[in-house]
């Protein structure tokens, strides 16, 4: 599938999520700087538990957005090495597994040899992480998501499959746009940034879901060149 939002060139798309992403930082500050206020006020001790519950969500929702977007940034052709992808995933388990275990569902790994490829530690590191929590938050308890690498034809291709609910036709067509999410608590951002990274690495992102659930294939090209 194709959308508008992928057309955009990669610098386009960190310039809009930016500007998005000050406006969504500010909002919550704004909260909870207005409940400080209120509680300076008020010795309503009912009232005053309330208002600490908004502010801890606030600034949790403020923390979201900055972890999902932490790692875009202007990368440097220096910033980019020859990397083992097999290694960065084998580095991310132990956190894998505190959010797969805190939600009561189950991580596995598969991996084959493949080929070093040209990569930002960090960035890659991000995609990983803004993709298999998704697959996470769509699966019931007790469910397992499979992260999969293995080589195909010129690429080395990174599986991501949960068990989840799916998406329908009208979310995919939505999918990376900056801010749009279906979750109560949802930041929106997390594919954005993942289409950002896959456009600088001249990686592919795509998808397969039906009512199994969802796999997302990140497909490097083997020996490719990166962009400035
Ligand atoms: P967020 O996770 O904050 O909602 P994302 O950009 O990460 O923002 O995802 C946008 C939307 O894409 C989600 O709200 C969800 O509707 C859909 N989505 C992404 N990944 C999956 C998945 N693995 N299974 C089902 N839906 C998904
Ligand atoms: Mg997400």
């Amino acid at each position: 599938f194709e959308n508008e939002f992928k057309r955009l060139s990669s610098l386009d798309l960190i310039g809009q999520m930016a500007a998005g992403i000050s406006h969504e930082i500010r909002n919550p500050m704004a909260t909870v700087r207005g409940f400080l206020q209120l509680l300076k006020m008020d010795n309503d001790f009912g009232k005053q538990e309330h208002y600490f519950e908004i502010m801890i969500e606030e600034l949790d929702r403020a923390n979201s957005i900055i972890t999902e977007f932490l790692s875009i940034g202007n990368t440097k052709t220096s910033d980019m090495k020859m990397l083992d992808l097999n290694t960065i995933i084998f580095d991310m388990c132990p956190l894998m597994e505190v959010d797969a275990v805190t939600q009561n569902k189950m991580i596995e790994v598969e991996t084959e040899d493949v080929p070093y490829l040209l990569l930002n530690h960090n960035e890659i590191r991000q995609l990983i992480m803004n993709i298999y929590r998704n697959g996470l938050e769509a699966m019931e308890e007790g469910k397992t998501l499979l992260i999969r690498t293995y080589k195909e034809n010129d690429s080395v291709v990174l599986a991501v499959r949960d068990q989840g609910i799916g998406i329908s036709q009208e979310v995919m067509e939505k999918l990376g746009t900056p801010f749009f999410t279906t979750k109560d608590n949802g930041t929106g951002l997390g594919l954005g940034v993942c289409y950002a990274i896959a456009a600088r690495h001249n990686a592919k992102i795509e998808i397969e879901t039906g009512n199994e659930g969802t796999t997302f294939f990140i497909k490097f090209n083997i020996g490719h060149r990166t962009k400035g």
